[in-house]
């Protein structure tokens, strides 16, 4: 199977290859074109070239396209899920079902139009909100959700009217690159282009003059590189950064219940998830039961290659992503940190055993941090004014969960968190029709939902007068 990159409606090979490992085994499995830095300005080049036309198409000219790209996808899924569980690591159903979902994201946007807003109209003016594309957006990824975060990006910005030019993490190329070459059979060229790096072309896409919109999803550190080098030339942007979300849990639930929900919100993807539950906060009499009761779910899990439908958890994506977690894990224990089950390597890819942990202090790294992984702390309160104020403590503001036995109780304790999402009761609900964003470090910008859809656009207003 070789891949190759879409620029200017071209399939061309990189300048160079480099090898995507499969973190289930460690071992390269294929190889991803590198792009040069003259490559990337060709594809800046294309991009603005095909903006005009593709503006000018209007919404109802470009649906069909994007409808198209989203049937392609359809007839491809298998293919695409295949290979994210081989690029990626997890389960093949949670591979398919991202792939489903990033689908279901191109076709939902396709289907969106933003509407000029008459904000003043009688017999001496008329004002009116409109809104027009920015221009050339570059969408740069990180390697946990390719696919999913991928689409919250490319339907909303092709859609308004924008040209898209997508970077996938250097860890995990393939399934944008798969994208590229079904959107080379579909799109006009330059509208859609992919452009695969070894994490060095990111300062070039970030400062380009001819670049209107960076779409970051990644690392606060990397998002505020983003934000330093798009200054320059006072480029919009989004940026969906890391987060430390804390599930409260009150003292009103049933047990075994809310170990379900914590353990799936905590451990979905091996924990690599923005929105995972990072550390959790109970009372202190439950605290013991409900590590014991997640620490039962962890034991159960089957670690292993994401193609074998026995698997439930996967491996870490990468060996810095495996050796960053470790060290959380010794820091931990250094910490006085007791595992009830868990933490260790296992295997021969970059696989941890889910950890549970307690005993920790709110000071522990695990409990500061963004850990990104499969090991969880679990924390005590006596008081629920105290544990909302440990959860809202943290230069993060991503998410966060209450659970609670009365959802009534559960909304007036949400209306006191300081993040972009707060759920009750249930986790990672991220309708289409529903922006998110992040607060403090954890982003700047909305995407989803028709603010989304306006973060790609310029507004202009309109105002004439008419008479008089
Ligand atoms: P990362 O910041 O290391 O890399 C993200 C992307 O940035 C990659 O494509 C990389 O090549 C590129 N990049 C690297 N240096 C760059 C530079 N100087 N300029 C521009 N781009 C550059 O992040 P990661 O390790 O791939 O992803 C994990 C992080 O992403 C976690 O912190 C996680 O919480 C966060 N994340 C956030 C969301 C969200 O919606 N808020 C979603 C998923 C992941």
């Amino acid at each position: 199977m070789t891949y190759k990159l879409l620029i200017d409606g071209e399939l061309v090979d990189g300048a160079q290859t480099m090898d995507v490992i499969d973190p289930t085994t460690t071992k390269p499995f294929a190889q991803a074109p590198h792009a040069s830095i003259t490559q990337a300005g060709a594809a800046i080049a294309a991009a603005r070239r095909a903006q005009r036309d593709w503006a000018a198409l209007g919404y109802e000219g470009r649906r069909p396209y994007i409808e198209r790209f989203a049937d392609a996808m359809t007839e491809n899924l298998d293919r695409i899920a295949e290979t994210l569980t081989r690029e990626r690591g997890g389960p093949i159903a949670d591979c398919r079902f991202e792939v489903g979902r990033a689908r279901d994201a191109i076709r939902h946007f396709a289907g969106q139009v933003l509407e000029d807003r008459v904000i003043r109209e009688n017999e001496q003016e008329l004002i009116v909100e409109q809104h027009y594309p920015q221009g050339v957006v570059v969408a740069i990824m990180p390697w946990n959700r390719p696919m999913t975060l991928l689409s919250f990006k490319l339907a909303p910005a092709l859609i308004t009217g924008n040209t898209v030019i997508a970077k996938p993490a250097p860890s995990t190329p393939l399934c944008t690159l798969i994208l590229g070459e079904l959107a080379a059979e579909i799109f006009p060229k330059g509208v859609f282009q992919t452009l695969a790096d070894a994490n060095d072309l990111g300062p070039l896409l970030t400062s380009h003059p001819d670049v209107a919109h960076v779409s970051f999803t990644g690392s606060t550190p990397t998002g505020k590189k983003v934000l330093g080098s798009a200054a320059g030339t006072l480029k919009r942007f989004t940026l969906e950064l890391g987060g430390n979300d804390a599930a409260i849990v009150l003292d009103d639930v049933d047990l075994e219940w809310v170990a379900d929900k914590i353990y799936a919100a905590a451990f979905i993807n091996a924990g690599q998830v923005c929105y995972a539950t990072k550390r959790v906060y109970a009372p202190r009499a439950l605290v013991q039961p409900l590590a014991d009761a997640l620490a039962k779910r962890a034991k159960a899990a089957v670690l292993g290659d994401g193609l074998n439908p026995a698997t439930t958890m996967g491996p870490l994506q990468n060996r810095m992503q495996f050796e960053k977690v470790l060290s959380f894990i010794a820091t931990t224990r250094e910490e006085g940190g007791t595992f009830l089950t868990g933490g260790e390597p296992t295997g021969t890819g970059y696989f941890i055993e889910p950890a549970i942990v307690t005993g920790l202090e709110e000071s522990a790294r695990l409990v500061q941090e963004e850990q990104f992984g499969p090991v969880l702390p679990i924390l005590p309160y006596d008081d629920l004014d105290d544990a909302i104020a440990r959860a809202n403590a943290t230069e993060f503001g991503l998410g966060g969960t209450i659970w609670t036995g009365n959802p009534r109780r559960g909304i007036e304790i949400a209306g006191r968190i300081e993040t972009g999402t707060i759920w009750v009761n249930q986790h990672m609900a991220l309708p289409l029709d529903v922006p998110f964003g992040g607060a403090k470090e954890s982003g700047i910008g909305l995407q989803n939902g028709l603010e989304g859809m306006k973060d790609f656009t310029q507004i202009r207003i309109l105002n004439a007068k008419l008479a008089g």
